[in-house]
């Protein structure tokens, strides 16, 4: 069963909702659009993904990874679809992120870990938010947001940089940070954290690397008395390939949406998003015939080309010109000529009887009548030189989702 975005969120008066304060764009909705390409998402197969992801995590609690709107999935109807079914947790990386989350009537903790705030700690603490902190200036300002409001302690994460080399304290820094969190009673160390930066090398050295100086972060801060409730640095990678990484909390993001990470296998997870549209154009073209902008792609034969009202403005690669496939009656049709902003050809020539109205399915499984076939995240990223994670968040804001409860 198909339900239209049931994600427009809780009823509110209009005089209840609050003023947005960071505007963002708006995506296509269902009930908007008319084309018919979409994006099915499968909640189903994401719940069953975090039941994969808790088994790996063993007693560590999840805090599910829904940055960049939920690695495209839609970060709303993702969180109030993980809260629901047992996540401890929601990870950020932006300000924004959390907010939004915090409006659609989330309630479990958000951390937000882009390490950004500009002058909005109060947004932070005003949402109930979570900020990752790794220097001097943000533990000041934000514990100058709860002097000044007079709200109760607030709740920080600090960051250690382990090998990453990318956002965090460095690890000689430690010392002299906790020294000015001890003496800050506006804020509480709740949580230590850390990122691996060779997890999915499925390589447990450097993994075995940065946990030890993540342990030796944590008796310096001990020493100090500081003692936070939990650490955590676990993604996707880590926790289902190096168990003692999950320490407390651990942090999937692309795991949930059904992918697994790098070289680490994991065939018990199912993919979460499909994109599908219909052919909306088929012809007929002679032997020697070019198709699509500059005549890439010339008919070797008489050929029967179908058009598929996706490119890559909607997050169809244009890198997948003459290389990718699109799915019609269960069988492989590929992509000829160059992928334009808003359309796609494909040769149809060896699908029997495919003809205008038919299925098309850019990226997930179709069963057909000429068989079943699946075009995975991975296997277009193949193409594209690239990871699943950035085939997932490419899939723009145009493509309506639509939410699959089978
Ligand atoms: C994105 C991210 C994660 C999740 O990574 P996956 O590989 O998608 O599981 C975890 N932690 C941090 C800090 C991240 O930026």
């Amino acid at each position: 069963m198909i339900v239209q975005n049931p994600l427009l969120g809780p009823m509110t008066s209009a005089l209840a909702t609050p003023l947005p304060r960071v505007l963002r764009p708006k995506r296509a909705l269902p009930a908007d659009s008319v084309r018919p390409t979409r994006a099915e998402v499968n909640l189903a197969n994401l719940r069953h993904n975090l039941r994969v992801v808790q088994r790996a995590a063993g007693d560590a609690h999840v805090w599910a990874v829904l940055k960049a709107d939920g690695y495209g999935h839609g970060a709303k109807a993702v969180a109030r679809t993980l809260e629901r079914a047992g996540a401890q947790g929601i990870c950020v990386a932006l300000l924004e992120e959390g907010v939004e989350l915090r409006e659609a009537g989330i309630k479990t903790p958000i951390l937000v870990m882009g390490g950004y705030y500009g002058r909005a700690y109060g947004e932070l603490l005003r949402h109930d938010l979570i900020p990752v902190v790794s220097d001097l200036g943000q533990i000041e300002a934000m514990a100058e947001e709860v002097r000044f409001s007079g709200s109760e302690a607030a709740r920080v994460h600090l960051k250690v940089d382990t090998g990453m080399s990318r956002l965090g304290a460095l690890p000689n820094d430690v010392r002299k940070l906790a020294e000015v969190l001890r003496l800050r009673p506006e804020l509480k160390l709740h949580g230590l954290m850390t990122h691996f930066a060779c997890a999915d090398l499925d390589d447990p050295d450097t993994i075995a690397r940065q946990l030890e100086i993540f342990e030796v972060a944590t008796t310096e801060l001990a020493e100090l008395g500081l003692r936070p409730e939990v650490r955590h640095a676990a993604n996707s990678a880590a926790l289902l390939a190096h168990a003692p990484s999950c320490l407390d909390v651990v942090r999937p993001g692309i795991a949930l949406f059904g992918v697994a990470p790098g070289r680490v296998a994991c065939p018990e997870l199912r993919a979460v998003m499909s994109v599908r549209s219909e052919l909306i154009s088929v012809r007929e073209i002679g032997a020697g015939q070019g198709v699509g902008y500059g005549w890439t792609w010339r008919a070797p034969r008489v050929t029967r080309v179908a058009t598929v009202p996706m490119g890559y403005a909607d997050g169809l690669s244009r890198g997948l010109s003459n290389k990718g496939h699109v799915l019609v009656r269960g069988r492989r049709a590929p992509i000829i000529g160059v992928v334009s902003m808003d359309m796609t050809m494909i040769d149809v020539t060896d699908i029997p009887g495919a003809e205008l109205g038919d299925e098309a399915v850019l990226m997930g499984t179709q069963r057909g009548l000429l068989g079943e076939d699946t075009i995975s995240s991975a296997e277009i990223a193949e193409h594209l030189g690239t990871i699943p994670w950035e085939v997932l968040t490419a899939i723009s804001r145009r493509v309506p989702r639509f939410y699959r409860e089978p």
